[in-house]
């Protein structure tokens, strides 16, 4: 099997020590792809690629950017094929999910293409005469990008799409457990006729991670840091870039509620959480982890939603007729067993699934659950749904904040101005009224409070992450000083 090397200056080579690492694919076991294990020496000559680049690509024209991102778009969706093979491999993706990764990647781009004549400023009045004074938005540096596996063209195009249309050049710190699919991206960029240097990706060993992200964030030339991933790792990376004072975006866990009020559309509210529990086997930062319904309607919205679960069937990715795969590894189908278990253990009633054969995990509903339950609070990233029902809208939206993250969340109500104003008490980034919990889009303010992260990605929310903003002036005329 070929090795994936590392791209630094549009080269593709070998670790320097010559360190290759293994990704195991979810299914067979058989290794899906063998990359170069970069070491701390490899890692900054990325950094050092990147910014030999960045003087010439900052000042590049925006219809060049703009060309570039653009056809760079119609590249990625040409590689559709090549995604679809290489997630299935990586990550045991199913056609569908990888076919939607690689359409709303190719939607970023063109949002990002879009973006390169939107970066503006504004002039100030001064209270200097003659002082002609601007707020000017330039790039910034180098930007180091970090994305995870389970939407992984989303998440890696998002990771890069911006911050390369403002000007700044990236490092792109490939996942392990998908390398060769974030490759895919950087290399339908650098086809598209990203000058060299401009885009450079480096892949490491997982036990390297740590020493290969503190030499990366340390490095003077990056100016900024995103990080998407857990929030256990977005801590570390937070702690890192605040020594280095280098602002870091961070997307991190989700544990989202969604919310069924007594008057909703128990049919739609359904729909929207299988949707949101089960698509990629509840691998989205996004997914419906937590059900919070009404005692009025709860028996007959979980009799409904039991009945939908068990009719998504889950199954080998590859052979591509079941609507659900596997999960990423045995490992993580071994934590979401014990999280069911331990909550079945102490009352939780399983009205769905629950059934593991290998990373192999059937759609899962486990109604009446408790904060005794782990489940409660911890993140599962799996396909099972928790159910908690509540008497009142005020406990609603208490149980719907009982929780540490606060990236997405949904409320479900025929009076849409009742569930707008309980919309609006969720501690969440974004919530939908009577829509489900995932759902994203490339020109959206995309982004969590609480541990769930700080920053946003996506339209011009985006500009402000990967630019600075300067303020210039310009003086006409004399001026007095006092001394
Ligand atoms: P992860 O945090 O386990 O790993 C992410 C990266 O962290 C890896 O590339 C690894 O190299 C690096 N890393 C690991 N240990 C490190 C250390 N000690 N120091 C520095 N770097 C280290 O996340 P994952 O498993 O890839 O992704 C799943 C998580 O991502 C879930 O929690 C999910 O909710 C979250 N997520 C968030 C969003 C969002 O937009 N908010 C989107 C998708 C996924």
């Amino acid at each position: 099997m070929d090795v994936l090397g590392l791209l630094i200056g549009q080269e593709e080579g070998q670790a320097s020590n010559g360190a290759t690492f293994e990704r195991r694919n979810p299914i067979s076991g058989n290794v899906a792809t063998k990359a170069a294990a970069a070491t701390i020496d490899d890692a900054i000559a990325a950094v050092d690629s990147a910014a030999a680049a960045f003087p010439e690509w900052s000042r590049s024209s925006p219809r060049e950017r703009r060309a570039i991102l653009s056809k760079a778009a119609d590249i990625l969706s040409s590689k559709e094929d090549a995604f679809i093979e290489a997630m299935a491999a990586e990550i045991g993706a199913t056609a569908g999910w990888a076919h939607f990764n690689v359409m709303l990647a190719s939607d970023m781009l063109r949002e990002a293409a879009a973006l390169t004549t939107q970066i503006t400023g504004e002039v100030i009045p001064s209270n200097r005469p003659g002082s002609l004074a601007m707020a000017v938005r330039q790039p910034a540096g180098v930007v180091l990008s970090m994305a995870p596996w389970n939407a992984p063209v989303i998440l890696g195009v998002r990771s890069l799409a911006t911050p390369l249309a403002c000007g700044n050049t990236v490092v792109m710190k490939t996942s392990e457990i998908c390398p060769r699919t974030h490759r895919l991206i950087v290399d339908a960029l650098n086809e598209a006729g990203l000058p060299k240097g401009v885009l450079n990706a480096v892949s490491n060993a997982p036990d390297d991670a740590p020493g290969i992200v503190e030499a990366l964030i340390a490095q003077p030339a990056v100016r900024r840091v995103n990080f998407t991933g857990s929030t256990r790792v977005g801590r570390i990376i937070a702690e890192i870039s605040g020594r280095y004072l280098k602002p870091a975006l961070l997307e991190l866990g989700g544990k989202a509620p969604l919310i069924v009020l007594d008057d909703a559309d128990i049919e739609a509210a359904v729909a929207a959480s299988a949707f949101g529990a089960f698509m990629n086997q509840g691998q989205i930062c996004m997914s419906t982890e937590r059900i919070v319904v009404d005692e009025q309607v709860a028996d007959e919205f979980v009799a409904a939603l039991a009945a939908k679960a068990k009719s998504l069937k889950a199954g080998d990715p590859t052979q591509g007729n079941t609507p659900l795969g596997c999960v990423v590894d045995t490992g993580a189908a071994g934590r979401i067993g014990q999280l069911v278990k331990d909550a079945v253990s102490k009352g939780a009633v399983l009205a769905a699934g629950g059934a593991i054969d290998g990373t192999v995990i059937q759609a899962t509903v486990l109604d009446r659950v408790t904060p005794s339950m782990r489940i409660y609070g911890e993140e599962s990233f799996g396909p099972v749904v928790t159910v908690v029902r509540v008497g009142s809208v005020d406990e609603a939206v208490r149980v719907a904040n009982d929780t540490e993250y606060g990236l997405s969340s949904a409320v479900f109500g025929r009076d849409v101005n009742r569930a707008l104003s309980v919309a609006r008490r969720i501690e969440s980034g974004i919530c939908h009224v009577n829509g489900p919990t995932v759902h994203d889009e490339a020109q959206m303010p995309f982004g969590g409070v609480k541990a769930s992260g700080y920053g946003r990605f996506g339209g011009k929310a985006g500009i402000a992450e990967f630019t600075d903003l300067r303020w210039i002036t310009v003086q006409d005329g004399p001026l007095h000083y006092p001394i």
